[in-house]
């Protein structure tokens, strides 16, 4: 199945970005968007088998709605942002929790926790139009059939659209940028041999294999 990553050009994340989850990680309300960045040969499509990595022991999993740039620039006002989505997906920011705290504790960088290979699962776009109301997604993920966690983007602390022009205070964006913007309440340990399935109804469902 192809999900129209061949494009993607950067993958950038947003942390801290849903209050129900900070608290559950007992992390502080950030002043500014949390951002970091995975490869874009981190991404594993629809249907795609992930391996756990043999250097953590405690791998989370964090159900997020994505969505793609497509056009260059720098937004500077929340309307012009618009302008800068084309499309939209849904997938899982895959997370080594044992590693990341550990990192955290050391005031040392999150990349060996998040931007390790096959971290990234992306499921398939869908166009973005304006039938879609940004403001009211609902979206989830079940791992081996129970669902662990559910959101809505109105509970987002930073929209899209605040998110857009944050990053452009720092980047300028480009056609096949994505953005993952952050995860809801509910995280929690995947394992060798599960299933996680992430839905939408205004995207669809796809699924990823943990493997050894
Ligand atoms: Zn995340």
């Amino acid at each position: 199945m192809t999900n129209n990553t061949e494009d993607v050009k950067r993958v950038f994340c947003i942390g801290r970005n849903f209050v129900d989850h900070i608290k559950e990680l007992a992390n502080e309300i950030p002043e500014t968007p949390v951002l970091f960045m995975k490869p874009p040969t981190s991404i594993v499509g629809p249907g795609g088998k992930v391996h756990f990595p043999k250097h953590s022991n405690d791998m989370h999993y964090e159900v997020e709605l994505i969505y793609k740039i497509g056009r260059e620039g720098k937004a500077t006002t929340e309307e012009e942002a618009l302008s800068f989505i084309s499309s939209i997906s849904i997938g899982v920011d895959l997370t080594l929790r044992d590693l990341q705290s550990k990192l955290k504790k050391k005031g040392l960088s999150w990349e060996p926790a998040k931007a390790f290979d096959e971290s990234a699962l992306v499921g398939k776009f869908v166009p973005y139009d304006k039938s879609i109301d940004l403001k009211n997604i609902t979206f989830g993920c079940s791992v081996n059939g129970v669902e662990k966690q559910r959101g809505n983007s109105s509970h987002m602390i930073y929209t899209i659209t605040n998110l857009i022009v944050e990053l452009c205070k720092v980047w300028k964006l480009y056609p096949g940028d994505i953005i993952f913007a952050g995860t809801p309440a509910g995280v929690g340990p995947i394992k060798v041999g599960d299933t996680i399935e992430v839905y939408c109804d205004k995207i669809g469902t796809f699924a990823w294999k943990i493997i050894d």
